[in-house]
Parts: C-alpha cells; sequence; structure tokens
C-alpha cells in the first residue's frame, strides 16, 4: 500500500507534534521541517526510528526541495506565544510571509493540498463577538502584536491568491487559543504560566484586572477540527476553537482548584493591544466539518497539569532543552 505523504512545518512544535501523530495514525508518511527555534526536539522524540517518520531540520524562511511526491502540506511553522512573537519579530514577520511563499510553492510544485495554521488573531480586539469568519477584525498592525497578526493575515491573502490564480487546493484554520501537553512551560502563555506557577507555590500573574476573556480549546478537539477540515472541500477561513469562555481570572482560580495549590493571585501590567473578548463562533465548523470539542475543560486540564508536574519532576532541567 503506498502511504499519502504530508509535510508538517512546524511539526516538532505543539499542535505541529500531536499533528504529526494523528497523521501517522491516519496512514500517512510524515516529514516533519522545524528549525527548532520555538519546536522542540522531545516532542517527535518518541516519533524519531518509526518507519513513517521523517525530521527534517530546516528554516522555511528559505526555500524547501524535496525529491518525490507529496500529497499535503501544512503550514505550522511560526512563533506562536506573545512572548515568543515579541523576542522573534522579524522571524514572525518572516516565516508568516516568507515561509508561506516557499510552503505554497512546494505545495504548488507537488500538487499537493495546503492547509494554512491562522488564528484568532486574525481578529485582532474584536468588536464583534463571538467572532464569526465573516468578521474582518480590529488590528492593530503596528502595535507589538502586529508582527503575528499582520503576518498571519498576509499568510491568509497569499493563500486564497494562489487558490484562486493557481487553482491550488487550499485550506485555512483560524486557530483559537488551545492547551495541553507539549506546550512549553516559558512561553509566558497563560495555560503553561499558571500552572508552572501553582505546581512551584509561586503567585499566579494575572494581567491587568484579569476581566479579559479567553475561551480554551484541548489539543485533541482541535487536531481533530483540522483533520477534518483537510479532509473537507471547505476552502475559506474556518474557526476551529471551544465556545466555552471564561474571564482570566476566573480561569486562574480554576487552576489554583484543579492543582490544588495555595498560591496568590498577584496582579501585572496588561500587555499592549492585549485582545478584551475572545469566544469562537463554531456554527461554521458544525455545519461544514460536523465537528464540535468533546473535551471537558476539567478534563483537559488536568491531562495537561499531569503533563507538566510529570516535566518538573523527571526533567526539570531539560525542559526548554531543544
Ligand atoms: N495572561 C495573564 N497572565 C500570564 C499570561 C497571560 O493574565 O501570565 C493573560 C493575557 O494577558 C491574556 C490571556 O491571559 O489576556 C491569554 O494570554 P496568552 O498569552 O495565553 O495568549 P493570547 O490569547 O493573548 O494570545
Amino acid at each position: 500500500m503506498t502511504r499519502p505523504i504530508a509535510v508538517i512545518t512546524g511539526g516538532a512544535g505543539f499542535l505541529g507534534s500531536h499533528l504529526c501523530d494523528r497523521l501517522l495514525s491516519e496512514g500517512y508518511r510524515v516529514l516533519c521541517v522545524d528549525n527548532l527555534i520555538t519546536g522542540r526536539r522531545a516532542n517527535i522524540a518518541h516519533l524519531e526510528g518509526e518507519e513513517h517518520f521523517e525530521f527534517i531540520r530546516h528554516d522555511i524562511t528559505r526555500p524547501l526541495h524535496l525529491d518525490g511526491p507529496i500529497d499535503c502540506v501544512l503550514h505550522f511553522a511560526s512563533p506562536a506565544s506573545p512572548r515568543d512573537y515579541l523576542e522573534l519579530p522579524i522571524q514572525t514577520l518572516k516565516v508568516g510571509s516568507l515561509g508561506t511563499h516557499n510552503s505554497l510553492g512546494l505545495a504548488k510544485a507537488k500538487g499537493a493540498r495546503f492547509l494554512l495554521a491562522s488564528t484568532s488573531e486574525t481578529y485582532g480586539d474584536p468588536l464583534v463577538h463571538p467572532q464569526p469568519e465573516t468578521y474582518w477584525g480590529n488590528v492593530n498592525p503596528v502595535g507589538p502584536r502586529g508582527v503575528y497578526d499582520e503576518a498571519k493575515r498576509f499568510a491568509e491573502a497569499m493563500t486564497m491568491a494562489y487558490h484562486r490564480y493557481h487553482g491550488l487546493e487550499t485550506r485555512i484554520v483560524r486557530i483559537f487559543n488551545t492547551y495541553g501537553p507539549r506546550m512549553r512551560g516559558h512561553d509566558g502563555r497563560v495555560v503553561p504560566s499558571f500552572i508552572q506557577q501553582a505546581l512551584a507555590g509561586e503567585p499566579l500573574t494575572v494581567f491587568g484586572d484579569g476581566s479579559q476573556t479567553r475561551s480554551f480549546c484541548y489539543v485533541s478537539d482541535l487536531v481533530d477540527g483540522i483533520y477534518r477540515l483537510l479532509c473537507s472541500s471547505v476552502t475559506t477561513p474556518v474557526n476551529i476553537g471551544n465556545p466555552r469562555e471564561m474571564t482570566v481570572l476566573e480561569f486562574a482560580q480554576k487552576i489554583l482548584e484543579l492543582t490544588g495549590s495555595s498560591s496568590e493571585i498577584s496582579h501585572r501590567e496588561l500587555p499592549v493591544d492585549d485582545p478584551k473578548i475572545r469566544q469562537p463562533d463554531i456554527t461554521k465548523a458544525r455545519r461544514e466539518l460536523g465537528w464540535e470539542p468533546t473535551v471537558e475543560l476539567d478534563h483537559g486540564l488536568r491531562e495537561t497539569i499531569h503533563y507538566f508536574r510529570h516535566q518538573r519532576d523527571a526533567v526539570p532541567a531539560l525542559e526548554e532543552s531543544r
């Protein structure tokens, strides 16, 4: 049997590595491309040596030439946490622009299907709530988050241009806040930060008064939505995320409850342009993909807390190793 072949850029990252697992289990051969700036070899250590898995260390902002057929290219390479893209602003802009162009070029050369990892950040600090795909967003192009938001907006435009002009088979997923095992402990995002702080007995750093909202999706639900989108014929963007919305303060209290921690809550300055509200409208995913999230927040968080507990106990010094 010949296996379909998938290229996943950012395949050693949090989402990319879970996608590698899913596509392998669906019978694909997986070529995982990563420059390991924010991805980690540890995320794919369990796959190395697998017959149908290959790791290629490459920076996708430079062209990638691969021999043989390829059936799909999934472009997941990018710094993705606010802390990362503030520390790596030029790389973030380059991977969203040049990296998307190179990934599209690879897909076009191979006649492959292309799937872009886009983001709820394309909606910026939204003035419409919840956010449907038809909303064009409220993004500050020159603010600190602009490097990520505009790179992803450019990536969407480029993807649609390849679709319209070259007839490439393309898919765009707009990913909302997602959490689970293999997040980097120190990427500064709220889920790993609060869990690590709670486990260490340190104060939970709530930015601002904590009244801003987010809606958290467990990684297995997200990957299932992405796989359904890849297999579908939907060429316009689709939101994938969990509509259960809560304030950051409520989220901090939930982490304290589930970890049994007696950490205090301490407030810090709210980052510039931090979106005040965020909730996906998933009507389109329900209708077009028959998808909706199934993992309860408490369950997903317990799995994630378990992962971070294990990281702390087993390999604290290696946690950030690449
Ligand atoms: N946040 C917080 N404390 C932290 C990290 C984040 O209060 O230590 C807040 C942040 O201001 C934002 C929300 O949690 O309102 C989600 O932040 P995250 O960095 O996870 O991702 P974002 O949704 O902003 O991309």
